[in-house]
């Protein structure tokens, strides 16, 4: 039975049609769900994972044997086991070392300080993001004041956004915390610091987005005034002068106390000599960055040549072996292990080659050479783990190298720059 007027019910119609057919509501609802239980998995993947980690952690600081070789002295029992599965999951998870250390801190906190938040990725009830908030906040408490913080805020968890929940999470936190905003102040202002971020086409951020170039001689510029102010008496680290040499030159133009610093920025390009003849057009490596175009390399070589190391082709006349035994390592060959390693050889690690030591893969000891295939560089860092874990490390051919774990997991550390020998 019509009902009246329904001859002109056609634009209702229109209208009131639903965007979506029946048969495709259903399949796009149905796919919309599994994204949620996918989510909902990951999360639950993501306590797992916490609970794993800690484990290891327990285990590895239980069972991990101090070692030391080349007459180093040892590290603790704790640190040699916290360095030696930090290590590993870095390489296995290729990761920045830093960010594995996070996450063993954060799982440790989870099992041990907030299981309700483990309890809720466990279940699926909100994420990892969620996860780390809730650790963020709650660690910045007293110890005593975690377990309330946890309960009053978890619930929000499930149902906020991350940055709704940190919102909420940061004003429970602020009316929780004993401390005034004069004493958390305080406690910040030492962790200051001047970061230098790459980014692509050979810029790096400063939070001046600039061309790598001049913020790698910013950031030089002011390591190189921070070494030259530190002394016996100075209380304050190297990462505290260097944020306090960069601000006093922004605000001021000069060093507080120093009148005019006569040190001058030096950024240091390593351009094949070839290409700047223009006969070749391997890209020029800015230190501590990578690859820049060799128009800048070129303008930086014409301005100040003084400033830059350059121009050595690698495949011309190098000696690349002195022999069995320690000897110095000639110039030439330091040039060379450079341009091919790049960085520190450790899989993951970014430190330029320039701020590296060379290390003997085999120890002269046990009948190394000095020689290319049995030189690398490492960082201070790095090297000293090499010799106070379990590390195993042998040269295969064209630069390629062989890390071996002490769980005897495999990884491998490829050169910069392959080069014919
Ligand atoms: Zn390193």
């Amino acid at each position: 039975m019509e009902e009246p007027g329904a001859g002109d019910s056609e634009s209702d119609d229109a209208r009131h049609e639903r965007p979506l057919s029946g048969v495709a509501a259903d399949a796009l609802s149905a796919m919309v769900d599994v994204v949620v239980e996918t989510e909902k998995m990951a999360a639950m993947l993501a306590g797992m994972r916490a609970e794993q980690i800690n484990k290891s952690r327990r285990l590895a600081e239980l069972s991990v044997r101090v070692v030391t070789s080349d007459g180093m002295k040892p590290w603790s029992q704790a640190e040699t086991a916290r360095r030696t599965l930090l290590s590993e999951l870095a390489c296995a998870l290729r990761l920045p070392e830093v960010t594995i250390g996070k996450l063993i801190y954060e799982s440790q906190v989870l099992v041990e300080v907030l299981p309700a938040t483990l309890g809720g990725l466990q279940v699926g009830a909100f994420s990892y993001r969620h996860a780390a908030i809730m650790i963020d906040h709650a660690m910045s408490l007293p110890a005593e004041q975690r377990t309330k913080f946890e309960s009053t805020v978890l619930a929000a968890a499930a149902l906020l956004t991350a940055a709704q929940f940190e919102r909420k999470a940061r004003t429970v936190r602020e009316r929780m915390d004993p401390e005034t905003i004069t004493e958390r102040h305080a406690k910040s202002v030492i962790d200051r610091r001047l970061q230098v971020e790459n980014s692509r086409d050979g810029m790096a951020w400063l939070q001046l987005f600039l061309p790598a170039t001049e913020a790698h001689a910013i950031y030089a510029r002011s390591t190189e005034i921070a070494i030259a102010l530190q002394n016996k008496d100075e209380q304050r680290t190297l990462t505290q002068l260097r944020a306090d040499v960069a601000a006093d030159l922004l605000l001021d133009g000069g060093i507080t106390g120093r009148g005019e610093f006569a040190i001058r920025p030096t950024v240091t390009v390593t351009v094949p000599v070839l290409s700047l003849l223009g006969h070749d057009d391997e890209p020029a490596i800015l230190d501590g960055y990578g690859p820049i175009d060799l128009d800048t390399a070129r303008d930086l070589v014409a301005k100040a040549p003084s400033l830059l190391r350059v121009l050595t082709h690698p495949e011309t006349g190098v000696t690349l072996s002195v022999g069995s035994g320690r000897f110095p390592v000639p110039a030439g060959l330091r040039s060379w292990l450079q341009y091919r390693d790049g960085t520190c050889r450790k899989p993951g690690c970014n430190r330029a080659a320039r701020r590296c030591d060379i290390d003997h893969t085999e120890e002269v000891q046990h009948g190394g050479w000095t020689t290319h295939n049995n030189l690398a560089h490492m960082c201070p860092h790095h090297h000293a783990e090499k010799h106070h874990t379990g590390w195993a490390m042998k040269q295969l051919a064209a630069g390629r190298i062989e890390w071996t774990s002490p769980t005897g997991h495999v990884y491998f550390s490829e050169p910069d720059i392959v080069i014919r020998t």
